[in-house]
């Protein structure tokens, strides 16, 4: 994603947040994605992920708030922020808003399990774009995993906003230098890679 130049963010374009996921997952992958940016396809299982997503948004809006532990609270669907401080630009599933006391992102996730950490760097980033656009604080986050249908509440910390910020500054640097970055170390992962044909290095 491109925009113009700022002082905060002076080369002019934006990291997203589900770069993040894929970082953790292969670092190739992200850099492919800026470096290479045309090469990729739109898979089926990313048109799933959306339809699914769709759902989960269309069913939340008729539920009450009680998943997160809460009586009340503004919903807003589908929201998209940017973050000149970080070059990040993110869209969540959904934020609860309490007042200017405090907003909390929620992230649907199709996982039985919410402990890994890429999903709590994500819920992290969307802490610094809330906080950035908004200036509300955000404390905590949820992630909601649509096949238990249940919500996970997660802390958002100094120590993992702090990580995240770390974590941005490398992937930033590995695009701005065109640096092609150690594949992962799960070769299980390379099997089904659309980017496979790429690594010439490992096949
Ligand atoms: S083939 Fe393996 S190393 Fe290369 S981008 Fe895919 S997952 Fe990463």
């Amino acid at each position: 994603m491109t925009a113009a130049a700022t002082t905060e963010n002076p080369a002019g374009w934006y990291l997203r947040v589900t770069d993040l996921k894929q970082f953790a997952y292969c670092p190739r992958i992200v850099y492919y994605s800026y470096c290479l940016p045309l090469i990729r396809p739109t898979t089926y299982k990313m048109e799933a992920s959306v339809e699914l997503h769709d759902k989960a948004a269309s069913d939340e809006a008729r539920r009450s708030l009680r998943a997160y532990g809460l009586s009340e609270g503004e919903r807003r669907f589908d929201v998209a922020l940017t973050s000149e401080r970080l070059g990040l630009s993110g869209r969540m599933d959904m934020v609860i808003v309490l007042g200017q006391h405090e907003a909390i992102p929620v992230d649907y996730k199709l996982s039985q399990h919410g402990e890994a950490r890429h999903y709590h760097q994500q819920l992290a980033a969307y802490a610094e774009l809330i906080e950035e656009a908004w200036q509300i604080p955000v404390r905590r986050g949820f992630l909601y995993l649509l096949p238990e249908r249940r919500a996970e509440e997660i802390k958002l910390t100094g120590r993992l906003r702090s990580g995240l910020c770390s974590q941005v500054a490398t992937m930033r640097a590995m695009i701005s230098q065109q640096t092609m970055p150690e594949p992962t170390a799960a070769k299980a992962r390379c099997i089904n890679c659309e980017f496979r044909r790429f690594c010439n290095d490992l096949f």
